[in-house]
């Protein structure tokens, strides 16, 4: 589905990503982990092409995304996208939040935008807060209302930046499950976290980046649990 051919990204001097090759199968969770500043988060916004790549080819269900000629716009309405916290609009409510878009950008009617919108937060468990506005809600509630309202444009793959790192620790299991339903389902995702736990459970495959090179990629219990590569393990054990 999704295809990364020799990524290479600097800002100034500092070169960020090296030569990233990465391939992503339709239906795959795919989880990124990695020492902070290694390039988990650039990897993510080049994919969604928040970051012009400066070498390397993304192909997205067999569409060259990083042709200069492509239509940004309409490579993004594929994607879903979710990060670390606080982006859901504090003024408007739960529904409103998921049908500004699919409204304001995409042209749909505001009834078929609020049956969607609707429909998405049963998704979640989260229909009857519809109403409510984000502070009422938990952190937990927050974010899936953000991951409802990624998912209420049908894209064909989900981007996660962290999407936990914020919560409360019991927080976090409500989140995950959510995901972990979704890529049963089929969705397709790519995910930062620095929760080896959440990576081990929700993941097909683990990436480990050390200074922007994918060092060691492969399931979850080998990634994770049988580390072949030297710096994965110290990593690992930093963050055990
Ligand atoms: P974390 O786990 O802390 O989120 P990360 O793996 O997501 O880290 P990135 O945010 O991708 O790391 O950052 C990788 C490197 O790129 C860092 O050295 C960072 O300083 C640099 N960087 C990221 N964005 C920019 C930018 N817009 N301008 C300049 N440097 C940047
Ligand atoms: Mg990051």
């Amino acid at each position: 589905l999704l295809a990364l051919e020799g990524i290479r990204k600097s800002f100034g001097k500092n070169v960020v990503l090296h030569d990233i090759d990465l391939r992503v199968q339709r239906g795959q969770c795919v989880v990124l982990i990695g020492a902070s500043g290694s390039g988990k988060s650039t990897l993510l916004r080049c994919v969604n092409l928040l970051e012009v790549v400066d070498d390397g080819r993304i192909t997205l269900d067999g569409d060259d995304i990083t042709d200069p000629r492509i239509d940004a716009d309409a490579v993004r309405a594929r994607m879903g996208v979710v990060f670390q916290a606080y982006n859901l609009f504090p003024h408007l409510s739960v529904i409103d939040n998921i049908t500004l878009a699919p409204i304001r950008v995409h042209g749909v009617s505001r009834a078929e935008a609020e049956d969607k919108a609707l429909a998405m937060l049963d998704r979640v468990g989260l229909r009857d807060r519809a109403g409510a506005r984000p502070d009422d809600l938990s952190g937990g509630q927050q974010q899936r209302v953000a991951i409802a309202r990624a998912l209420v444009n049908d894209p064909t793959l989900m981007l996660l930046d962290e999407v936990t790192s914020a919560l409360d620790p019991e927080l976090v299991g409500e989140v995950l499950d959510l995901l972990r339903s979704l890529t049963q389902e089929g969705m397709t995702m790519i995910l930062n976290t620095h929760e080896m736990g959440f990576a081990r459970q929700v993941a097909d495959t683990v990436c480990f980046l050390d200074g922007g090179v994918i060092h060691e990629q492969g399931p979850p219990e080998q990634v994770l649990g049988d580390p072949r590569q030297e710096r994965t393990r110290q990593f690992l054990s930093r963050v055990h």
